[in-house]
């Protein structure tokens, strides 16, 4: 069975506007699958990524959010976190006078440490050998891991930063929100690389994107487009090729009264 990501019926809002941003989400993504979410901008895209990460920033008004058999929207953000709910954030951000390796080493431990109070952290030599293993899967460069967290990186290097973390923190589903406008076709690369290499039946993914370029690098077996705080379509590959083809003006026309 694996662990399910079950959204129904989601309704969400901002906090201080009245009016919904997410109305009536329906998605089920199961792991080992690789679903791709698209959206002309102010969609809602985002505002999923937030809302299932937890981000108390936005209010569910209805629906509900099912992961691995538990109640998703019951769950604090660490929480959903340790339960192998991954989001790469898309603005992340800077942390300096920390680094890398540290942070990842205090998120490990404070798994741990939820499973038992009296855990005393992963040592020293098996951290080592984690990040060693881990980077060198991603083809990274050791000397990486001791840079103060997002600290002066470059696009391209933050984007690295978080798949280093979603290689660490071995996620069941991982949600990659993406700066469309900001992703140079290096950072593209590297997200992609990353993914790919992290894929497998073990991991569920959601690639939010506004253009179909990443698509070319990740392969996503399931293709949806939101409109209007919906998904209005979903299908294969074949969809993302549309809209690479002939933009969201189709998805506009045709879906018009789902915006009003
Ligand atoms: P997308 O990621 O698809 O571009 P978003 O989820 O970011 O869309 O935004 C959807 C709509 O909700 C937009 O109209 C946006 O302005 C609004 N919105 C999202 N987050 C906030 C926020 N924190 N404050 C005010 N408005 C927001
Ligand atoms: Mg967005």
């Amino acid at each position: 069975m694996g662990a399910t990501l079950e959204i129904r019926n989601l309704h969400a809002r901002v906090e201080g506007k009245e009016e919904p941003i997410l109305r009536g989400v329906n998605l089920t993504i199961n792991q080992g699958e690789v679903h791709a979410l698209m959206g002309p901008n102010g969609s809602g895209k985002s505002t999923l990524a937030n809302v299932l990460m937890g981000n108390p920033a936005y209010e569910v008004t209805d629906g509900e959010i099912y992961f691995d058999g538990e109640n998703l929207l019951e769950l604090e953000p660490d929480e959903r976190s340790r339960m192998g709910v991954f989001l790469a954030f898309q603005y992340p951000v800077a942390i300096p006078g920390i680094t890398l390796a540290n942070f990842l080493r205090h998120a490990i431990n404070a798994r741990l440490k939820a499973i038992d109070p009296d855990s005393k952290g992963i040592s020293i030599p098996d951290f080592r050998r984690l990040m060693k293993e881990k980077m060198d899967k991603l083809h990274m460069d050791h000397s990486f891991a001791g840079r103060y967290l997002n600290d002066g990186f470059s696009g391209g290097e933050k984007k690295r930063a978080e798949i280093l973390q979603m290689a660490v923190l071995e996620p069941k589903l991982a949600v990659l929100d993406e700066t469309d406008s900001g992703l140079d076709i290096d950072a593209l690369r590297i997200v992609s690389e990353g993914v790919n290499t992290l894929r497998g039946p073990e991991l569920g993914v959601l690639v939010i994107t506004h253009y179909q370029r990443i698509l070319n690098y990740i392969k996503p077996q399931y293709v949806h487009v939101m409109y209007g705080g919906q998904i209005v379509e979903s299908g294969g590959a074949d969809l993302a090729l549309r809209l690479e083809e002939q933009g969201y003006d189709w998805v506009r026309e045709k879906y018009s009264a789902v915006a009003e």
